[in-house]
């Protein structure tokens, strides 16, 4: 008897050990358990390095890929290039974390009952892009290397997410050994994944800071007679623009006026609007993390603050969020944040998340004047017909021997197509030459595709 429970307590450590282990294993499974089953490699969720599981379809049900088996891609090698930095190739070399963050509600996992999806019939993911404006937006970039974004500000649906170069997943090029520089950086998707100089685009911030912190800012003139002095540096306009307003130059994008107003309104504040909008946040959703952009005036010289008011100097911003940024000031301040799945069947419905970037409604009422005057007097309605679109054309310097690139972001002030978008052609030369065209019929291919829900 003495000898058994020495026995006993000699078992003792060992059960608490035991149980020990137990508990932390069971604590790990709930937190961690639908890691363990997608874990990349697992062979019941992936082929190649990416999710297979499940129908992938755009918005109108129409299927760029079909991984219930294997990765199955579209018939049509135009909507397959257009889509392939969203789907993913393969091999890997592409990654959809719009896939991978879905990858439970797709496959069906549960920590009680495990992995079902075979039992079941396939999960069908609906993304919020419409194949065809995927298409023309590819197509409307004609090789040349850039992005092109548009969603809807009221509910936050990405339409349109393109990004160049692409290639077709079913038949891919050799990138490794190119040499034409055709698939420079072809692996990023420019969209969501980088940042770009924004150039004057930039200067509708600059804008919304002076209305907002400048009592007179509507009814001063400006004066450019083709550059000014700042410090030691000589800032050069892309005119000699005279007397102006500050609408006329917005409309002028005067290198001028908006050198003059940006050291005038100060290092802080320029940092605090920069803030305050988002530039230098990422914005998270869908398993996408955009990088944050880039506004650091802290070691800024009087002209560097000037070019840093034009969208030069070190800003830099992403194309998703600078997108998200136009959809808010379209919003009266608030807009909806982006976001790419809209459902998954019977395990997950989007819901809409509005972000407000603290402008008030008046400062952005007279944004959405001043952004529809450019398109009036500058750029050419005819681009748009019957789309009351507000924007603002960039032209960005990006080095000394280098064309610029071409941006030009804004939104359609409509109840019935409320979109925001943003165009970059890298390379592209003159913002509103290359890109409005581009921004025409890319928002027309969009506004088909809210018709055709309507009816
Ligand atoms: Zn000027």
């Amino acid at each position: 008897m003495k000898r058994m429970s020495r026995r006993a307590m000699l078992l003792l450590p060992l059960l608490a050990v035991i149980l020990l282990g137990m508990t932390i294993f069971l604590i790990r499974y709930a937190v961690s358990a639908d890691e363990w089953v997608v874990f990349p490699g697992s062979p019941h969720v992936y082929s190649g390095g990416n999710m297979s599981t499940g129908v992938i379809t755009d918005r109108h049900g129409e299927v760029p890929l079909d991984a219930t088996s294997g990765r199955a891609y579209t018939a049509d090698p135009e909507l397959r290039r257009a889509t392939m930095h969203i789907l993913g190739d393969r091999y890997g070399y592409i990654s959809a974390p719009v896939l991978s963050a879905y990858t439970d509600e797709m496959i069906g996992f549960s920590k009680l009952t495990g992995l079902h999806r075979v039992l079941d019939v396939p999960k069908q993911a609906r993304l919020t892009i419409s194949a065809k404006a995927q298409k023309v937006a590819q197509a409307a970039l004609l090789g040349r290397r850039g992005t092109i974004g548009v969603y809807n500000y009221e509910t936050g649906e990405i339409l349109c997410a393109v990004t160049a170069p692409t290639y077709d997943p079913d038949d891919m090029p050799d990138v490794q050994s190119d040499s034409t520089g055709a698939y420079e950086g072809v692996f990023v998707n420019r969209f969501f994944q980088t940042t770009y100089v924004p150039g004057s685009i930039f200067k509708i911030v600059t804008t919304a800071a002076a209305l907002e912190e400048l009592p007179d800012a509507m009814t001063r003139n400006f004066y450019c007679e083709g550059s000014c002095q700042i410090g030691a540096d000589t800032i050069k306009c892309n005119g000699t623009h005279y007397t102006q307003t500050l609408q006329q130059a917005l409309a002028n994008s005067c290198n001028v006026a908006f050198a003059q107003l940006s050291v005038e309104l100060g290092k802080d504040v320029m940092a605090r609007y920069a803030k305050k909008l988002g530039i230098t946040d990422s914005l998270r959703f869908d398993g996408i993390v955009t990088p944050a952009g880039h506004f650091d005036l802290t070691s800024a010289a009087d002209s560097e603050l000037a070019w840093s008011g034009i969208g030069q100097y070190t800003d830099m911003v992403n194309p998703c969020q600078f997108l998200s940024v136009m959809g808010a000031i379209a919003g009266g301040g608030e807009g909806a944040e982006p976001y790419l799945m809209k459902s998954v069947t019977g395990t997950y419905q989007a819901k809409t998340k509005s972000r407000s970037v603290g402008l008030s409604e008046e400062t952005c009422r007279i944004l959405t004047e001043y952004m529809r005057n450019n398109v009036v007097t500058m750029y050419g309605q005819w681009q748009f017909p019957d789309l009351y679109v507000c924007a603002k054309s960039g032209t960005a310097e990006v080095g000394p021997d280098e064309t610029p690139h071409a941006t030009f972001s804004g939104f359609i002030r409509d109840a019935n197509y409320p979109l925001a978008f943003i165009v970059i052609v890298e390379n592209g030369g003159s913002g509103s030459a290359t890109c409005a065209p581009i921004a025409g019929q890319v928002l027309r291919a969009c506004c088909e595709a809210m018709d055709a829900e309507r009816s």
